[in-house]
């Protein structure tokens, strides 16, 4: 579904990703981990083209999004995105943070995008939020809202950068337990996080970035339990 050949990504004189070469496939659950500043959430802003890349190439399904002249915003609408601080608009309710995009760019009419919201906050379990503003959900609701947002515009793929990690630790859980839902869907999922638990459990492959590189990649129960970089070994000692 992705495959990125030599990517690289620079700051001015700052090389943060120094050519990256690895591919994801439809229905794999791919697990990034690696220091704070190794490069992770500029690699997926960079599939997303949220962030340009200065080399390499992007296939993402048989097109080179790195090429001029592609669709971006039929690009994006293909991967949803979930960050870190959730990113909802604090101005409108949950439902219009929803049906917004399935609106504006799928062209959906008002009721059609109404009912696939209801249908997947029932999901989540927030149907009765749906007139309620940002402002007044937990953390956690706030996430899984975000979660439906992006699934709202049927992405192909679900890109996900620290989703947990400005939860109190108590919001954690809801909101793994939702990405595990989708994984058992089949959904094709990327993921940066430090939840090495969910790592283990759901992740089918995981990859340790370091220092701009993709230092080693493998079977979780591998990378785990028998990492061959000392670069991995030394970070899973950290956080585990
Ligand atoms: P990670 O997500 O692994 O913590 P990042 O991709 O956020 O790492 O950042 C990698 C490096 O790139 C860091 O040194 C960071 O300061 C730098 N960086 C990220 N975004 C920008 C930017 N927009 N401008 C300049 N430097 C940036
Ligand atoms: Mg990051």
């Amino acid at each position: 579904m992705i495959q990125t050949m030599d990517l690289k990504k620079d700051f001015g004189k700052l090389q943060v990703l120094k050519g990256i070469t690895s591919s994801f496939n439809q229905g794999e659950v791919a697990v990034i981990i690696g220091p704070s500043g190794s490069g992770k959430s500029t690699f997926l802003r960079c599939l997303n083209l949220l962030e340009e890349p200065t080399g390499g190439t992007i296939i993402f399904e048989g097109t080179d999004i790195t090429k001029d002249g592609h669709n971006l915003d039929k690009h994006r609408q293909k991967m949803g995105m979930v960050f870190q601080l959730f990113n909802l608009f604090p101005h409108m309710t949950v439902l219009k943070n929803i049906t917004l995009a399935p609106m504006k760019v799928r062209g959906l009419s008002g009721e059609e995008a109404e009912a696939a919201a209801i249908t997947l906050l029932r999901r989540v379990g927030l149907e009765e939020k749906k007139d309620t503003y940002p402002g007044q959900l937990s953390g956690g609701q706030k996430q899984r809202i975000a979660i439906v947002r992006a699934l709202a515009m049927q992405p192909d793929v679900m890109l996900f950068d620290e989703p947990t990690s400005a939860l109190d630790p108590e919001m954690v859980g809801e909101v793994l337990e939702v990405m595990r839902g989708l994984a058992a869907e089949g959904m094709t999922m990327i993921v940066v996080t430090h939840e090495m638990r969910f790592a283990r459990d759901v992740g089918t492959r995981v990859l340790f970035m370091d220092e701009g590189i993709i230092a080693e990649e493998g079977p979780p129960a591998q990378i785990f339990g028998a990492p061959k970089n000392p670069r991995t070994r030394e970070f899973l000692q950290k956080v585990l």
